[in-house]
């Protein structure tokens, strides 16, 4: 996971190391090998940018730090690879971090998260990660809706999976979609269930349809969270998918999935800077158990060593 991105800030602290200071053109030096890794990482090409530039503007202060410092007859005890490294975490967390929780839950009644996003992502997977997750973690009693009526097998897919968490699915054969997130609020209800998780239809491809079912479903159970699921392996493709979906719908928050493969993790560092949607959460692999909130902190600490 980040190995990409890993690499190319090991490569740029190793061509500062050694060196007492930081100055314009060791800078410059190091912030290639950083735009390089980017790159190779899918990084969005105008995210790249704009981190190189705060990086650079950091590290251009700290130069005129040193000279202030050193003419005042200080010594500074730190290398230019260690202010270098430190710089750039800073900026990788602020281009990551996200405002508020990850999840926003409801002051009375049951909390909804309506979860969103293309075939094939790993919605369904998520949406009984994220259950699993909230009943262990946040002591909740979820209730799971099948409103997923566009891929045949989806339906029976969150039933094994509920099954095997025993975790409610609640599903009307033959109903709309729409129905079926409206009937499952009163079900909520009867039987005391705290939060309600919606899988909702994907398409292969972001189209009006797809987008006017999700709205209307919006619009009838307001939920206080809509996370789109995106799978990280599509690359560049993870924003721009993000971008479409936040959009029309004002997610809360993505879920970044499939991460233990060999994605090469630069959507997690762009999607938020692109679309204003953060990263919430990420899956790391197939089973129920393989899920996590994002952190900034630990992932940019990952990346740097
Ligand atoms: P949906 O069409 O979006 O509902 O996708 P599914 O939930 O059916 O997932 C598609 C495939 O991706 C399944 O084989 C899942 O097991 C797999 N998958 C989902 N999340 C992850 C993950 O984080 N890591 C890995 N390795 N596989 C995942």
């Amino acid at each position: 996971m980040f190995d990409a991105l890993a690499n190319g800030f090991r490569q740029a602290k190793n061509r500062l190391a050694g060196l007492t200071e930081l100055n314009e053109q060791n800078i410059d030096t190091a912030l290639r090998e950083v735009r390089l890794s980017l790159l190779e990482a899918d990084v969005e090409l105008g995210v790249v940018k704009a981190f190189l530039a705060r990086v650079k503007e950091k590290a251009l202060g700290e130069v005129v730090k040193l000279k202030t410092k050193t003419a005042e007859g200080g010594t500074m005890k730190v290398t230019a690879g260690d202010q270098f490294t430190k710089i750039c975490h800073d900026e990788l967390v602020a281009f990551m971090t996200a405002e508020g929780p990850a999840l926003a839950f409801a002051e009375k009644g049951a909390t909804g998260i309506m979860m969103v996003g293309l075939q094939g992502s790993g919605k369904t997977t998520t949406t009984a990660k994220l259950a699993r997750y909230l009943q262990k973690e946040e002591k909740k009693k979820p209730l799971l809706v099948a409103a997923d009526m566009q891929r045949p097998a989806a339906v029976e897919q969150l039933q094994v999976l509920g099954k095997s968490l025993g975790i409610p699915v609640f599903n009307i054969p033959g109903e709309t979609p729409l129905n079926i997130c409206i009937k499952a609020r009163e079900e909520a209800r009867a039987k005391g269930h705290d939060v309600i998780i919606y899988d909702t239809a994907g398409r292969l491809a972001i189209d009006e349809k797809l987008m006017e079912e999700l709205g209307s479903i919006k619009e009838s159970v307001h939920p206080e969270n809509i996370l789109l699921v995106v799978d990280s392996m599509i690359g560049q493709d993870a924003v721009k998918v993000s971008k479409g979906f936040h959009d029309k719908l004002e997610l809360t928050g993505v879920v970044l999935t499939k991460l233990d493969g060999d994605a090469r993790g630069g959507a997690a560092l762009s999607v938020k800077e692109v679309t204003g949607a953060p990263v919430r959460f990420i899956g790391v692999g197939e089973g129920t158990d393989k899920f996590e909130e994002f952190r900034a902190e630990g992932m940019a600490s990952r990346v740097l060593g």
